[in-house]
């Protein structure tokens, strides 16, 4: 298949990756020259611009940070979905607010392109792994298309509903996964305080009622875990500022209903006051720094 895939940063590039080993065309394209390079390098086809990967492609699909970008790429009169051929399917992974999903839905539909919402969990060691898990909104008949791309990207895929349910099971997530890091940073940053060694201490909660995916997977304190971003300088991962626009796409979603979300209000906090200290291009686990003496 020829696909068109736009946004090749630390989940876009490698899921490219994972498409063109399963034997299809990628064309790429990223508005940075360091994340052009890095995927060249990796054997990538890169385009000389978005509109050039449309050339052929049978799917497009973007990973771009924020609904800004994706309202960007796609709408108006200069935005793709008045280039790309009727037909043509869709498959937004960003994690963006409903609604900018919605939109986008909305406006490919009125030029018969079906447009798909297709967030991921799992983080880049997902992403390169092939084992994200996809949350779908949009029709059943659309997530049938697109499936099999999805099924070479990810190990879960889920239909969540509509156009826009995608990103509503996202930001829950996200608002849990934040929330769970700082408890889980607050922890070892205690036990680490008190003469435990954060390993043996990791060790202990994760086959304990403490266990969660960030002491399985994504341990934030740094030589616990030889793959985890802490081990890394919190370097690549998922950025800092990343997590602070998901806490506050679910506090406008919480807001939108009448929710509470306590915690997910104090997290965006924690969140937003770790960025403001400077941290805002590390990885979301350095939140750690602010929770323990430097
Ligand atoms: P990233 O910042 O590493 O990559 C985004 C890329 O998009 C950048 O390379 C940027 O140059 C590019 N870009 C922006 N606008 C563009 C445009 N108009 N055309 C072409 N390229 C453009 O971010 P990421 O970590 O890959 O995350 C991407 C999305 O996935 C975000 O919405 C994020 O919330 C979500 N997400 C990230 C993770 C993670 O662990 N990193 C996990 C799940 C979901």
């Amino acid at each position: 298949m020829k696909i068109a895939f736009i946004g090749l940063g630390n989940m876009g590039g490698p899921m490219a990756l994972n498409l063109k080993k399963a034997g299809h065309d990628v064309s790429g394209f990223d508005l940075s020259e360091a994340a052009r390079a890095k995927f060249a390098a990796d054997g990538l086809t890169i385009a000389a611009s978005a509109d050039a990967t449309l050339e052929g492609a049978e799917v497009v699909i973007s990973m771009l940070p924020a609904s800004q970008h994706v309202e960007s790429l796609y709408l108006g009169e200069t935005g793709l979905l008045a280039k790309i051929a009727p037909g043509t399917l869709v498959i937004d992974s960003s994690t963006i607010a409903a609604a900018s999903s919605r939109k986008v839905a909305q406006a490919g539909a009125a030029r018969g392109i079906a447009v798909i919402d297709a967030p991921v969990s799992g983080g880049t060691g997902g992403a390169i792994a092939g084992t994200l898990t996809f949350m779908v909104g949009g029709t059943q008949a659309d997530l049938e298309r697109a499936r099999p791309l999805l099924e070479k990207m990810g190990a879960n895929i889920f239909h969540a509903g509509d156009a826009g349910a995608g990103q509503t099971a996202k930001i829950c997530n996200n608002m849990l996964l934040g929330i769970l890091m700082i408890g889980t940073s607050e922890a070892l940053a205690l036990g680490v305080a008190n003469g435990l060694d954060p390993k043996v201490l990791s060790e202990i909660m994760r086959r304990s009622s403490g266990g969660n995916w960030a002491l399985e997977k994504y341990n934030p304190m740094p030589g616990v875990m030889e793959t985890a971003p802490a081990s890394k300088g919190y370097a690549g991962g998922f950025g800092t500022d990343l997590m602070l626009k998901d806490l506050g796409l679910a506090q406008e979603t919480a807001a939108a209903v009448k929710a509470a979300t306590p915690l997910g209000g104090l997290a965006r906090n924690l969140y937003a006051a770790h960025s403001l200290a400077g941290h805002g291009a590390l990885d979301f686990s350095s939140v750690l720094k602010s929770l323990q003496k430097p």
